[in-house]
Parts: C-alpha cells; structure tokens; sequence
C-alpha cells in the first residue's frame, strides 16, 4: 500500500508539475513568440515601401520644373531624410527583433579586426570631416580573432557613429584595439558632449536617449547602444562606459579570444 500511494504521489506531484510548466511556458512563451514574430514581419514588410518611397523622391528630385524649384527641393531633401531615418529604424527593430527570438544567427570567422576597424573608418570619414571631427585608429598591424565579421563591423559602426554624433567641431576620436592571451579590447573615445552620470547605466535600455535637448538636433533613435551591447553579449563579452559631461567618453568592449563555433 505504502508502496502504491508513493507511486501515486510521484506520478501526482509529476503531472502537476508538468501542468503547472505548461501553463507558466506555454501561452506566455506562445505569445511572446508571436509578437516578435509580428515585428519581424513588419519591418520586412516596411522596407519595401520604403524603398519604393526612396527611389521615387530621387526620381522626383530630377524632374523638369522641381530640379528648378528650391522650395520643392527642401521638401524632397527633409522627406528623403525621414524615409532614411525610418529605413534606419526599421532595420533596427528586425536586429532586435532577431536578438528578442533567441535565435543567434552568428558566422564565426577568422577575422582581422585592424584591417575590419580600416575600413569602418574609412566609410565614414567624410561623414566625420563634413562636421569638423578626426578620426584616429591604433591598434597593432595584426590582431586576428575569431568573430561575426558583420555584427563586429556593426558594432565598431555604432561606437564610431556615435562618436562622431556626440562630438564638437574640431572634436578628435579615437578607436585603439589591443589584445592579451585571454581576450582583445576596443575602446572608442571622443572628447564631445558626455554623458551625466546618472544616465550612464540607461544607456544601453532601448528607446533611451539622454537629455532630448542636447540630442535632438541628431539623427538617432535610441537603439544603437542596445544593439551594440547584443552584439558584444552574443561574443561573451562586455561592454562599459566611462563619461564626463563637457569632456567626452569612452566605451570599452572586451571579448574573449576562444569563441565556440556555437552558443
Ligand atoms: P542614438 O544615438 O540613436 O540616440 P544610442 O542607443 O546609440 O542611440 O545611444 C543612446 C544615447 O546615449 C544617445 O541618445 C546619447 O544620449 C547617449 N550617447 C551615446 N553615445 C554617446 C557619446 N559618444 N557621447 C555622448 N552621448 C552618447
């Protein structure tokens, strides 16, 4: 009898168990399921009009009668601006979106971050220069490690994006790479604007954007830093900042050396 009822009694407190799971996993799970499912939809389903929308103002820009027309132009110029921004957005969602799904989507390469930092760099010096800013890069001839070429580019993008944003005319900054045999840094400093202290851990929240009054007059919209911050976790590593308001800012991304061809 004694023997019956334990059995009785495990296979209860098991099947409870396994209803109580089923009820805590299974709508909640469904359903956060289904909404990053739904974004991921939407943004693909944004790109193509926006796209569209893109094309047509160029288009629009080159005809008779508009080419002339400097106050059609400046309408044209501020709509293509806003398709780009919400291009940009968009974009960000679906990486975030991905991120959300738990799906990790990484190509682990051999990669050589100094000739990779070359030309993230390159890409966006004029940018740099058309708003007065220099940008520097030191780091050793080589420093190859294993990593996700196109989320590490994206994430070196991001940092100097920022930089960049953040700074003063005749503002500096600076990307230096190192490694040790446990794991290869990236900082990224600038002497802009800084960020306040009590802003710093929010930073990396999505959507945040400190003091709108300072930043408003940048493009951005508050979710590069919480990609960066993905993109840095999905490399095991760790992504910090050191600021001071009128001095500029550091972030420092340190990744190990050894990555699993999978997480
Ligand atoms: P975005 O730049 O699009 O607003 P981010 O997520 O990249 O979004 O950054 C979040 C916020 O952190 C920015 O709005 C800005 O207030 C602050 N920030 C980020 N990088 C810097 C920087 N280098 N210098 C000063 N503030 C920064």
């Amino acid at each position: 009898v004694l023997v019956s009822l334990m059995v009785l009694f495990a296979g209860v407190a098991v099947f409870m168990s396994y209803m109580m799971s089923k009820k805590a996993m299974g709508p909640i799970s469904t359903a956060f399921h289904r909404q990053k499912e739904f974004v991921g939809d939407a943004s693909h389903e944004l790109r193509t009009p926006l796209s569209v929308m893109l094309s047509s103002i160029d288009a629009m820009e080159m005809t008779d009668g508009v080419e002339e027309d400097p106050f059609a132009q400046k309408l044209l110029r501020n709509m293509k601006s806003e398709v780009k921004r919400m291009t940009g957005l968009v974009s960000d969602l679906l990486v975030l979106a991905r991120a959300d799904s738990g799906v990790v989507e990484r190509v682990i390469d051999e990669i050589n971050v100094r000739v990779e930092a070359g030309n993230v760099i390159e890409s966006l010096t004029p940018y740099a220069e058309s708003n007065g800013i220099s940008l520097y890069l030191d780091a050793p001839d080589e420093l190859i490690v294993p990593g996700d070429r196109a989320r590490l580019k994206q994430l070196m993008y991001i940092l100097l994006d920022n930089a960049v944003k953040y700074s003063l005319e005749g503002g500096r900054v600076e990307m230096i790479l190192s490694k040790n045999d446990r794991h290869w840094t990236m900082k990224v400093s600038d002497e802009g604007i800084g960020i306040d202290a009590a802003d710093q851990s929010r930073i990396f929240d999505r959507f945040f954007r400190s003091d709108k009054s300072r930043t408003r007059t940048v493009g951005g919209h508050g979710l590069g830093l919480s990609i960066a911050k993905w993109i840095t976790s999905i490399h095991g590593g760790t992504i910090t900042v050191e600021s001071e308001i009128g001095k500029g800012s550091t972030f420092t991304v340190q990744i190990p050396n050894e990555q699993a061809a999978s997480i």
